[in-house]
């Protein structure tokens, strides 16, 4: 039977489950309508870019200089199809010029190039920044200044706000996967993580970091990007799958490969069933025809 999930990142607020819920159900809709996996992960990852509450299209992270935003998304069908772009700007909705990039020969396409892509598709000159945004950086900012330090452990220490700094920080990434009862998809899409430079790409667009689809079924993994792409997380985790864990057990697994004071959330479906889990909090749904 059909099933989709959906989260809302690594350390989102589980009260901001009614986002995650929608997509997926949105996703699932649209299975019913005979569309395929790709489509409906596409559409939920559209869906959860709009609501300015994530940390991706509309709502991204500010870079360090406080006005730039580089999103990264990508999309990948169990049958090997992928595309991606890494920093792009100005633009709403990521994934779908991932989704273009995907009818390109090439498989990912970064910064300007990115950008310029996207406007030759069609796709106008957005400014997702928000207040919200704004602010969080700001708070960041105001504990990381004074430090002259910004890594994680830093803030950490410092952090003197009653949100907690998880919470904060939180990664916000969204991503969805899904199984339309013959092939599995995924889709990830982000602004990346907060106090980062110019030019800084994730593990979203990169396959078998962030994300994998295969045979076996399909993953997105959310949180710190540059562990999750070290350890080539979503891959692996497909691997799990492939000499038959369930998904449960997959994402217990996952969970068990980063250092505990990396933060990491995962996302895991296979041809009958679905699990999520995340070392901290996230918002997620999961649901089947
Ligand atoms: N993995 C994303 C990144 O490092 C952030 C996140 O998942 O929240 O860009």
């Amino acid at each position: 039977m059909p099933h989709v999930v959906c989260h809302g990142g690594s350390a989102s607020n589980p009260e901001d489950g009614d986002a995650p819920r929608l997509a997926s159900q949105a996703a699932l809709d649209a299975l019913a309508q005979g569309k395929g996996a790709l489509e409906a992960v596409v559409l939920a990852t559209t869906l959860l870019e709009d609501d300015s509450r994530f940390n991706a299209g509309t709502g991204s992270n500010l870079r360090f200089d406080g006005k730039t935003i580089q999103m990264d998304a990508s999309c990948m069908t169990s049958d090997g199809s992928f595309g991606a772009v890494a920093a792009i700007e100005l633009v709403k909705n990521p994934i779908l010029v991932a989704r273009a990039v995907m009818a390109t020969p090439h498989v990912l396409l970064a910064g300007d190039g990115a950008t310029a892509f996207a406007r030759r598709c069609g796709f106008a000159e957005y400014d997702p920044a928000t207040p919200a945004a704004k602010e969080r950086l700001e708070q960041l900012i105001s504990v990381a200044g004074p430090l002259g330090e910004w890594s994680r452990a830093d803030l950490e220490r410092a952090w003197n706000f009653e949100t907690p700094i998880r919470v904060a920080i939180g990664g916000d990434t969204v991503g969805c996967v899904a199984w339309d009862g013959k092939a599995c998809a995924v889709a990830s899409s982000s602004g990346g993580t907060t106090l980062v430079l110019r030019g800084r790409v994730g593990d979203v667009p990169l396959p078998g970091c962030g994300l994998y689809a295969g045979a076996s079924g399909a993953v997105a993994v959310t949180g710190d990007g540059e562990f999750i792409a070290r350890s080539i997380l979503a891959y692996r985790a497909h691997a799990e799958l492939a000499r038959g864990c369930s998904p449960e057990e997959v994402v217990a697994w996952s969970l068990g490969q980063l250092d505990e004071a990396v933060d990491v959330g995962i996302i895991v479906i296979d041809h009958t069933q679905f699990a999520a889990g995340a070392r901290h909090q996230m918002a997620w749904h999961g649901c089947a025809t």
